[in-house]
């Protein structure tokens, strides 16, 4: 099944499109009568253009557009690099995420409800290096034992992890990546 999430609409086309809208949300338009599992299976297929489209939403600042630094990951290798680290991660931190999606952000690069168990990432994240990828893939994880910023979710962050903050600087100086997607900021 594909993690990404997406709006369907549905309508007497006779082709499969998928559209990346200015906000980052997607769309895929569809024949009124195809089955959810050759969608899905398109979607999958399209993932890494749909992300590298989403990512160069996330980046675009108002003032200037900024060059983009260099994918971090070759073809499909993103989706599998998440895929890993939440299994890895989920496994160290004895805990079990419902849903991990990828979707445009334009404040953070990680959210999750702790409640039903939901992740998600920024998409921007295939522009950042590994080790930041991971720092916000834990982070996120992390919740799911303390949903909240507490010294023992910190405990918890810093025992995955005892350089997170050298991670989290990283993170920061390349925060211009997701600042201004909305084009409304
Ligand atoms: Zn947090």
């Amino acid at each position: 099944m594909s993690a990404l999430h997406y709006i369907l609409t549905r309508s007497r086309r006779k082709t499969l499109a998928i559209h990346v809208k200015p906000d980052g949300a997607v769309e895929v338009r569809a024949p009124l009568r195809l089955a959810k599992a050759e969608i899905e299976r398109f979607v999958t297929l399209k993932t890494d253009w749909i992300l590298k489209k989403q990512a160069q939403i996330a980046a675009r600042t108002p003032a200037e557009a900024r060059e983009l630094p260099p994918l971090q990951y070759a073809q499909g290798e993103f989706g599998q690099t998440v895929r890993k680290l939440i299994t890895t991660w989920e496994q160290q931190l004895g805990v079990e995420a419902a849903f991990v999606g990828i979707r445009v952000m334009t404040t953070r690069w990680g959210s999750c409800t702790a409640k039903t168990r939901r992740i998600r990432l920024n998409a921007a994240l295939a522009y950042c290096p590994r080790e930041c990828l991971e720092y916000v893939v834990v982070h996120e994880l992390a919740h799911l034992r303390e949903n909240n910023h507490s010294p023992r979710f910190w405990a918890v962050v810093a025992d995955a992890l005892p350089d997170y903050q050298e991670r989290q600087k990283t993170l920061k100086s390349l925060s211009w990546l997701l600042c201004a997607a909305s084009p409304t900021s």
